[in-house]
């Protein structure tokens, strides 16, 4: 079974943001990466954010606030960074406190910074199959390793475990876009194993530590982990039982060094698009 790094996507998108900042005179675009409390997951995704951004030669600067903050401070502190010329993208941490309508956020963060596409105007893009909204960095970044490593979606069984807003639901459309065939499975499925195994192109996005093994892959199919889940042991692991897998599937990702790395890398270049130094 062939792995596929993210480290080797993520260099390939690397250099063509740095070929693109190289051809643009003046300062690199910011992001602002909006926190709202100390979570463990969201200061290490912040933390790799902000690695990825100077990695790669852009800005990225922090907003945090507490905890409690009020939704209506919040409001009135998003407003400024919203509002800020200087910000050329913004990632937001989700999901936000109770006290805060994340709903109203989405609607008011300005859709050409909106770069993890939580805009209702650029959910609208992605399900109308416009590229040029922002989908969510997640869902593009698997399409970008199938891409980069040169497996064709045109006319393939595609099967998506997992409908999240975020993942599953967003990479059915950019699938679709891709002219895949999409089935989207969820805790209602009736025959998950089989839905699984019929796919050429297998994306596990559930949450769930290695719920899928061996016995849901069809022979020769790609594998796609979305899942950064913790095991009983507290390791870090994916959706798939990557083991079991091994003489199934002709690819796979694995967990850690999977989509992670892609999805800040995706994140990076549509920093450059809301900047509009790359298409
Ligand atoms: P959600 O919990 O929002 O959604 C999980 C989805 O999986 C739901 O649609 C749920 O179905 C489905 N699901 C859960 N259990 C099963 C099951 N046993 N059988 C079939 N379907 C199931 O998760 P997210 O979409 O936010 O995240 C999914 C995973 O991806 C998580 O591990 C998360 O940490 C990871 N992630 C990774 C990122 C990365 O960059 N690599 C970024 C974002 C997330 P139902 O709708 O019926 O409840």
């Amino acid at each position: 079974m062939e792995i596929l790094k993210g480290a080797d996507v993520s260099a390939k998108i690397k250099s063509q943001v740095r070929e693109a900042l190289a051809g643009c005179p003046g300062q690199p675009p910011k992001l602002a990466i909006v926190r709202v409390g100390e979570k463990p997951d969201d200061l290490s995704y912040e933390r790799n954010a902000r690695k990825k951004m100077e990695a790669f030669g852009l800005r990225a600067q922090s907003y945090a606030y507490p905890a409690d903050i009020s939704d209506c401070d919040f409001k009135e502190a998003f407003r400024t960074v919203n509002e800020d010329p200087d910000v050329a993208g913004i990632l937001l941490l989700l999901p936000l406190p109770k006290q805060i309508s994340q709903a109203d956020i989405a609607q008011m963060i300005d859709p050409a910074k909106d770069l993890d596409g939580i805009s209702p105007v650029n959910m609208a893009k992605v399900f109308a199959g416009d590229a040029a909204g922002f989908a969510p960095c997640t869902a593009e970044a698997v399409v970008e390793i199938l891409k980069a490593n040169g497996i064709p979606i045109t006319g393939k069984r595609v099967t998506i475990v997992g409908r999240s807003l975020v993942v599953g639901k967003p990479l059915a459309m950019l699938m679709l876009r891709e002219n895949a065939t999409v089935t989207v499975c969820h805790t209602k499925t009736a025959d998950l194993k089989g839905a699984c195994r019929g796919a050429e192109i297998l994306v596990a996005a559930a949450g769930r530590a290695r719920m899928l093994d061996g016995g849901y892959v069809g022979d020769g199919a790609v594998v796609i982990d979305v899942g950064i889940n913790a095991d009983a042991d507290g390791k870090l692991c994916g959706d798939v039982d990557f083991e079991s897998i091994c003489g199934k599937a002709a690819m796979a990702t694995p967990v850690p060094g999977g989509v992670g790395a892609v999805t800040t890398a995706v994140l990076a270049k549509h920093l450059m698009r809301a900047a509009g130094m790359m298409r």
